[in-house]
């Protein structure tokens, strides 16, 4: 980067001619190029190379679990023990661990919830006025926590909001294993009331079964991460900001009733205990159907719902190398599989599957699944294989939330509820496709690629997004519900309260764009217009190779798609991910330059032409009088008979000389009858982008030229460009396929074009209160005093 730096420092030294060098000079110089290396990205070390790649000394702790856990349905609560087993891979030796709590943000007086604000005093959503009264009765969070050491003495522990600190009997040394014990329980949040990632949902209205869904997620005491970039990472959960943990193994046991059907991260290993032998032969044939496989039945889900559990059954799940463990209960759950191959020797074969109660059907029989096969052939070819052999959907009140190998989705069709018809939106057809792409893609990004969403947004949300985006064009091109397409972001790019997409997660204003759209539309653009599929692609696959299982920053990620794609993308990472500004580029001037021939007889002639074209002054035209010249022949001299563009013998001999002193291309040269055409572009928004511009020609053709995002290097306001060109240009157009998020179309084009409008008309008549009338009162037409508005039915009597 160094090296680019000084290019430029030389390239300024030289004052091209083009640029505006004075302008640089003034007190508002920004250099939107200015290398962020050195200055603003950490400095590399032997865990992060300065190419954003893991150092040699990479390093990362290993957390394995064994969890015993049981749902009490009518208590809606979990309760767990578990027995954690923490490797300690760093340099250092640790005196103390941290946990997280995330359940903890739903006590009444966490951060959380204590640290809220609302938007305004004038109104309250529904949702926020029975969440408000939930919580004068409802009360979230942990409880009844033991902590001991592997031997089960008891070790001190302190809960700091959503975090837990266990201090160790012995510092545990770098290379040292410890294991510590943990019991808790904590109630389900209602979801729908409460809000969150997972919790209850109870159909008890009076047409419904009265079965209940559970989600579990981030419901265990989960060990923390210690990086070598951060320490512990102990900020408290305050919602927003996800999550990040150690990668480990877990075996998890989970006690249900008896007739309730698990799904969990991992993979089953006690099928012969939980599942009938039809219902293992439906599984078993499911891994090589080319269609969805049901593994228990919607006959055997409602009957399930009809009937009583007996007692209760432990479904007991195994995952390797996952950073989390999440499930789902109910024994409302149709559920069906399907098995997609993929070229990856370590799961050739991956389980896609779905779990969902009927209320969600035949929507998510038909699209939950292959959703799921789709997300695995795309994500697969950007990043790398799915890394699991299972990939599931569950259907519940959670809009869509991602853990390892495990997924919630929301959307369901609708029921009228007096006929009964059964319909679905486009929104929902295609929410559910794309929250399920969406939520799956997350096992990548950041299952895998393991980046810390409770301070980056972006990097799971936003990479997640754009792969997203990618996806869901492969599904239906048509597809208009997904986040990336460049002129979808304007609306926000020109939006106030913006903040830079490296904000802090929990510290973003307006989530979705920021978290999610702004980052993904950085990416396609970045793909599709800077630096074209084949960079992109290749990059960002290096990213995804370099951090599978790894734990990556933002630094990590600009530098790797420098490294590997070979193109300086610091002024791209200060406009879209440091800056709040926006595309806004204008085609201010176009100038059709001739070459000054220096040969009399050709420029008088053409100056004698430039000549007729202007018009005649004013005062000129307008006098009626003679003028004396023409009146009094006697005043003519030879400079009223003589052309004024008449070329002069001495501008002819001067000519012929200097003709012999040039040298014959010097010459050939001066003959060239190309056009030369000056482009004034203005930078508008702020934000430097190539310049994509079309070339309409006289002669019908046309070109579109991609002009580097470097043209602005010198003042990032106004850039002077000159295209050469033997055609004769008739008009011009700044970004014509919008592919650059560009705000204000209109100063695009050149000739300026007329811009259609549609004016709405509006109703200008004012209705003012009338509280007599109001009042059901009225007057007789001789008196002001009210009396009872007569009523039109007692008049029909009196007729
Ligand atoms: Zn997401």
């Amino acid at each position: 980067m160094l090296k680019r730096f000084l290019v430029l420092m030389l390239a300024l030294l030289a004052a091209p001619v083009l640029a505006n060098p004075i302008e640089q000079t003034k007190g508002s110089f920004v250099d939107k190029f200015r290398q962020l290396e050195g200055e603003d990205w950490p400095t590399p070390n032997e865990q992060r190379t300065a190419s954003g790649a893991p150092g040699h000394r990479y390093w990362q702790q290993k957390v394995d679990y064994r969890i015993t856990a049981s749902l009490d349905e009518a208590a809606r609560s979990i309760t767990g023990r578990g027995e954690i087993s923490y490797t300690n891979n760093s340099p250092d030796s640790l005196r103390y661990l941290w946990l997280l709590l995330d359940q903890n943000n739903y006590k009444r007086d966490s951060i959380a919830e204590r640290g809220d604000t609302v938007g305004s005093s004038g109104t309250i959503g529904m949702t926020s006025l029975r969440r408000a009264q939930r919580y004068t009765e409802w009360e979230g969070g942990f409880s009844g926590l033991t902590v001991t050491d592997g031997a089960g003495r008891p070790l001190k522990f302190t809960v700091v909001d959503s975090l837990l600190r266990i201090d160790l009997a012995q510092p545990l040394p770098s290379g040292g294993r410890t294991v510590v014990r943990i019991g808790w329980s904590f109630p389900l949040i209602e979801t729908r009331v409460i809000g969150g990632r997972s919790g209850y949902e109870c159909f008890t209205k009076p047409d419904q079964d009265g079965n209940c869904l559970f989600l579990a997620a981030q419901w265990f005491p989960r060990l923390a991460v210690y990086s070598d970039y951060e320490g512990w990472h102990n900020k408290a959960f305050l919602g927003a900001g996800e999550f990040t943990l150690e990668f480990g193994d877990y075996d998890v046991s989970i006690t249900v009733p008896s007739d309730h059907v698990v799904a969990a991260t991992g993979e089953l290993a006690n099928g012969a205990e939980v599942l009938s032998a039809a219902q293992r032969a439906r599984l078993a044939q499911a891994r090589t159907a080319k269609e969805p496989v049901y593994v228990v039945t919607p006959a055997e889900a409602l009957a399930a719902e009809k009937g009583k559990p007996a007692g209760t059954k432990t479904w007991r799940f195994t995952a390797k190398n996952v950073r989390d463990f999440a499930w789902a209960a109910s024994r409302k759950f149709v559920w069906d599989a399907m098995g997609v191959k993929q070229d990856d020797a370590a799961n050739p074969l991956v389980m896609a599957m779905s779990f969902y109660p009927k209320e969600a059907r035949p929507l998510w029989d038909a699209y939950s699944t292959k959703a799921i096969a789709h997300t695995i052939d795309v994500y697969g070819k950007f990043a790398f294989p799915y890394p699991y052999p299972v990939a599931q959907s569950i259907n519940g009140p959670v809009g869509g939330m991602e853990y390892p190998m495990i997924t919630f989705n929301g959307p369901r069709p609708v029921k009228d509820k007096k006929t009964g018809a059964l319909t679905y939106t486009e929104r929902a057809k295609y929410g559910l496709i794309g929250v399920v792409i969406h939520e799956v893609g997350h096992i990548w990004f950041p299952m895998s690629v393991n980046s810390d969403e409770r301070q980056w947004t972006w990097m799971d949300e936003g990479i997640n997004s754009f792969l997203q985006f990618e996806a869901e064009k492969l599904w239906d091109p048509n597809s208009q519900r997904s986040r990336g397409e460049p002129r979808d972001i304007v609306d926000y790019m020109v939006s106030r309260d913006q903040v830079p997409l490296m904000t802090h997660s929990d510290s973003l204003l307006q989530f979705g764009p920021n978290g999610y759209t702004k980052p993904a539309t950085a990416l396609v653009i970045l793909r599709e217009t800077v630096l074209g599929r084949e960079l992109f692609d290749y990059a960002f696959k290096e990213y995804a190779r370099r951090w599978r299982f790894k734990r990556p920053t933002p630094y990590d990620f600009f530098r790797t798609m420098e490294e590997a794609s070979g193109v300086d993308l610091d002024w791209f990472w200060r406009g879209w991910f440091y800056s709040t500004d926006h595309v806004d580029i204008s085609l201010d001037k176009v100038v059709a330059a001739r070459i000054d021939t220096r040969d009399p007889a050709v420029e008088k002639a053409y100056a004698r032409e430039r000549f007729k074209l202007e018009p005649q002054p004013l005062t000129t035209a307008r006098n009626t009088t003679k003028p004396v010249v023409d009146r009094d022949p006697a005043t003519r001299d030879f400079y009223d008979e003589s052309d004024r563009f008449a070329v002069t013998v001495k501008e002819r001999k001067d000519w012929e000389a200097a003709q012999k002193k040039l040298e014959p291309e010097e010459a050939a040269a001066l003959k060239f009858k190309g056009h030369f055409y000056h482009f004034t572009f203005r930078n508008i928004g702020g934000l430097v982008m190539p310049v994509i511009l079309k070339l309409d020609y006289e002669d019908g053709s046309s070109e579109t030229i991609r002009i580097p995002a470097e043209v602005w290097r010198y003042n990032h306001r106004q850039a002077i460009w000159q295209h050469v060109t033997m055609k004769k240009l008739k008009a011009a157009m700044v970004d014509p396929l919008w592919e650059t998020a560009d705000a204000d179309r209109s100063n695009n084009g050149y000739p300026r074009s007329i811009e259609p409008a549609t004016l709405k008309v509006r109703d200008d008549r004012t209705d003012s209160d009338n509280r007599m009338a109001d009042m059901e009162l009225e007057v007789t037409p001789d008196s002001i005093k009210t009396r009872p508005r007569a009523k039109k039915d007692e008049k029909k009597d009196e007729q």
